[in-house]
């Protein structure tokens, strides 16, 4: 007596695990205990199948399977030999044998190998299953799919009325040649063209099925003059009669489609094609470039807040006071008149907003200019200084500008952890900040110089002119970016007007103007395709 190791694949959610048994084996194969449920697609009654596992490999009886699907059998040779009679094709599995005999309607046989052998059991043939899956839609005109962890074999009859993985073709004519389509329902993997010399091209297409008497009825165009559709048990086969020179031909998936696409260029096409590329690849790096540089997102950063007062006026005005009102108000124009530009705010209330977090929010958010917003003071109140100054970040060159931007920059002792966070804007810092921030130089200047202008023309500020200074806000900001000192809130005129409503909007239409005018000048550059940061001005 032999003795085998059997798996028995136990069927039933409670006892799901794989048990591994050592059991006589002809024992067994009488048994047949185990079964694996069957589902249909359409709501066809459920019905199990007989099943058993032998050394991994899940064998499922025949005969149940042909119950299944209301197919009729034949048995010959003892039981040994056993034919379904499908449809379109008859199967014939012999016991001992791996091969499968798939006969048409015509009689032409072919064969279809399995993994294992066929086997006598019980009183019938069982097949391993998994490679036998295949053969329920080529032959048997049913699909079917087999759910290993639920132990389910799910079949398709809906889809088995024509079971067809395509029942066209589509022929487009192009300048260079021809491209075939076609449109397949599922993905097929495996198939190959091949031309011939004699102006013929062959198509097989593995494991799919099609409507062929449809194909063939399709009226050839271009350089195809002739098509021709056979259906095989295990494959399509196509072919097409070319009329003229074909440089060369290649069968693809279209990823986007799951469609098989057969190219077919002619001579002199490639040179063309290649030139096509060429200029598409332009036009694709001219389309990056112009939406990296797109004046779509500012950010408007509003000096101080919270915590951090920024300076006091002559009669105790809070400078994080009126740059909120500005920046809100310059927020408000943007968003009203500038189509298309998104506006983002460091700040839109009295929060206290860490330095660094400021550069952070504005590249977060891809911002293509940084304004910050500010208001200038001298330690003496009340002093005669008065006027608007912008910023450019840059090493001061004044007593002044240093002072101002060390008083600017003071606000990081609010924060925790300052000294590990901030490195102080040495010299030598300076020309690592430089590197950076090149990218943005000109354009950063060139917005400078707007806003200078428009500040002078719209409000009633002195203008003290574009500055330098070592602004920490600044250096975090991977954009064009100016900091405004908008006015002195030590100067009495001045604190008047920075604490008006009337000359906080005054300052913010005067920065919209400078934005939009940039914006404008910015478009242009854009459309002559140059890049704007190396070449504004
Ligand atoms: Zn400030």
């Amino acid at each position: 007596m032999k003795r085998a190791v059997v798996q028995i694949l136990s069927s039933g959610p409670r006892a799901r695990r794989t048990r591994w048994v050592v059991l006589l084996l002809p024992y067994l194969l009488c048994a047949q205990t185990n079964t694996v449920r069957v589902e249909f697609d359409n709501g066809s009654r459920p019905t199990p199948i007989g099943v058993f596992a032998r050394q991994g490999v899940l064998y499922a009886s025949l005969t149940d399977i042909a119950t299944a699907l209301s197919i009729t059998t034949f048995e010959s040779q003892g039981a040994r030999k056993l034919e379904l009679k499908g449809t379109t094709y008859r199967l014939v599995a012999t016991a001992g044998n791996s091969f499968v005999t798939i006969i048409g309607q015509t009689g032409k046989r072919s064969i279809f190998q399995l993994q294992n052998e066929v086997v006598n059991a019980a009183g019938t043939n069982f097949v391993p299953l998994v490679s036998f899956l295949p053969l329920f839609r080529i032959a048997l005109g049913c699909p079917a799919t087999y759910d290993a962890e639920k132990e389910v074999l799910r079949l398709s009859p809906t889809s088995a009325v024509k079971g067809y993985d395509f029942t066209t073709l589509k022929l487009e004519v192009k300048s260079n040649g021809m491209l075939i389509r076609i449109p397949t329902v599922r993905t097929l993997h495996e198939f190959e063209s091949w031309l011939k010399q004699d102006g013929w091209l062959y198509v097989t297409i593995a494991d799919a099925k099609a409507d062929i008497e449809a194909i063939n009825k399709i009226k050839p165009i271009g350089l195809v003059k002739k098509i021709v559709a056979i259906q095989s048990p295990t494959s399509v086969q196509l072919t097409f009669k070319i009329s003229g020179k074909i440089a060369s031909s290649e069968i693809i998936k279209d990823e986007s489609s799951n469609d098989i696409l057969i190219s077919l260029r002619t001579p002199g096409s490639e040179e063309k094609l290649l030139l096509e590329k060429k200029q598409r690849e332009v036009q694709t790096d001219l389309e990056n470039q112009r939406k990296r540089w797109e004046l779509d997102v500012i950010v408007l950063d509003a000096g101080h807040g919270g915590r951090d007062y920024g300076a006091l006026g002559v009669t105790k005005v809070k400078e994080k006071d009126v740059t909120l009102g500005i920046t809100l108000q310059l927020g408000k124009l943007l968003e009203k008149n500038l189509k298309g530009v998104k506006v983002v705010y460091t700040r839109k209330d009295d929060s206290f907003i860490e330095l660094h977090r400021r550069g952070q929010i504005a590249n977060e958010a891809d911002g293509k200019l940084f304004i910050s917003i500010h208001c200038n003071s001298l330690r003496k109140k009340p002093s005669p200084t008065s006027g608007f100054e912008v910023y450019l970040l840059r090493p001061g060159r004044t007593e002044d500008a240093i002072e101002i931007a060390e008083r600017e920059n003071a606000v990081i002792e609010l924060e925790e952890g300052y000294e590990q966070r901030y490195q102080k804007l040495t010299e030598e810092n300076f020309i690592l900040v430089a590197m950076a921030q090149s990218a943005h130089v000109k354009a950063s200047e060139y917005f400078a110089d707007i806003a200078q202008q428009e500040l002078e023309e719209n409000t009633n500020i002195q203008n003290r002119g574009v500055k330098q200074a070592g602004f920490l806000v600044l250096v975090g900001a991977s954009m064009p970016n100016v900091l405004v000192e908008t006015a002195y809130l030590s100067n009495r005129d001045d604190e008047r007007y920075l604490k008006s409503e009337s000359g906080q909007h005054k300052i913010a239409e005067a920065l919209f103007k400078a934005i939009k005018k940039y914006k404008e000048e910015y478009q242009k550059l854009l459309l002559e395709g140059r890049d704007v940061g190396e070449n504004i001005r």
